[in-house]
């Protein structure tokens, strides 16, 4: 009986990994066609500035709407992506459609707002990205100074010496570099202060720790003091609450971003002050 169980068990286990694989697969083959269908699309979401409470910049997340899936989370496909050199044409695509659709937000809102993207580990690899930005730049006219390219913590420990020789190429083209989920990795704090880096992003899973626990709020004070120190603007990602964007304003954190102040969207609202 217990064997028969077991089988049992072990059967839809094997069924739920054949469907898995087999939409992953399914997922890599399409994601190879979507850049020439209407499938990717770019969510902005609002960067505000504590002081003004406006907001300056916003962040472009890529977004893919499968005619079959519906929507496939970033976890996912980029995921997918970056096993391959998928990610390769897949950011290039990105960073094409962002610097053209910032354009209609500038002429629509605010002529200085500013666009943020993010780079995948194996981006910084590629020996065509600084071609591909510097063209994304030349085709736009986007003023290099109001792109910003954000790069996770662990991507730029996974090979710190091609990540110092690509954010020094992606620097002299006058962009600029933020240090992404700052907090989750493991990186030697000097090697990474070492890089020229303009922005650091604090992770998410601090600004919720903020207002419920004390630890988060001394954790957030050193992270802010420690960046200011060498120049650093300082952004916190995740802000969910009023109260958590009142702490921070005391803290002297520079920039905020989060579904309290905006969601992701196709067409953001970048006119509220906060
Ligand atoms: P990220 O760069 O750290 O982006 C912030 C993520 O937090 C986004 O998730 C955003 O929707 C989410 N978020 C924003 N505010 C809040 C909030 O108040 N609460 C919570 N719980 N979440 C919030 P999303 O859009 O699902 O993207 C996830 C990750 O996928 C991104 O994290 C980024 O690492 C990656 N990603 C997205 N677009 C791209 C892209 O074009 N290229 C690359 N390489 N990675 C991308
Ligand atoms: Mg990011
Ligand atoms: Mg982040
Ligand atoms: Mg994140």
């Amino acid at each position: 009986e217990a064997k028969t169980r077991g089988r049992g068990r072990h059967a839809f286990f094997d069924v739920d990994l054949l469907e898995r694989t087999q939409r992953r697969l399914q997922l890599e083959q399409d994601l190879r066609q979507a850049p020439r269908t209407d499938q990717l699309w770019v969510a902005y979401q609002p960067i505000v500035d504590l002081r003004t409470g406006r907001t300056t910049m916003v962040e472009g997340l890529l977004r893919w709407t499968h005619p079959r899936y519906g929507a496939i989370p970033p976890i996912e496909f980029i995921g997918l992506a970056e096993e391959s050199d998928l990610i390769n044409v897949v950011g290039v695509h990105m960073l094409r459609k962002a610097t053209g659709e910032i354009l209609d937000l500038r002429a629509d809102h605010n002529p200085d707002l500013g666009l943020t993207v993010n780079l995948s580990a194996r981006q910084l690899d590629d020996p065509h990205l600084v071609t591909a930005v510097r063209e994304a730049l030349r085709t736009t006219g986007l003023p290099p100074n109001d792109l910003c390219l954000e790069i996770t913590e662990s991507a730029l420990m996974r090979d710190p010496t091609i990540a110092a020789r690509t954010l020094a190429a992606l620097r002299d083209l006058g962009v600029r570099l933020a240090i992404d989920d700052f907090g989750t990795g493991y990186s030697s704090l000097a090697q990474l202060l070492t890089l020229p880096l303009d922005t650091l992003k604090i992770d998410q899973s601090f600004t919720a720790g903020l207002g419920k626990s004390d630890d988060a709020e001394a954790i957030v004070t050193s992270i802010i003091a420690m960046a200011h120190a060498v120049d650093l603007t300082v952004v916190a990602e995740g802000v969910e609450h009023a109260l958590q964007l009142d702490i921070l304003r005391r803290l002297g954190c520079d920039q905020a971003q989060g579904y309290h102040l905006g969601r992701p969207s196709a067409q953001p609202d970048l006119d509220r002050v906060f």
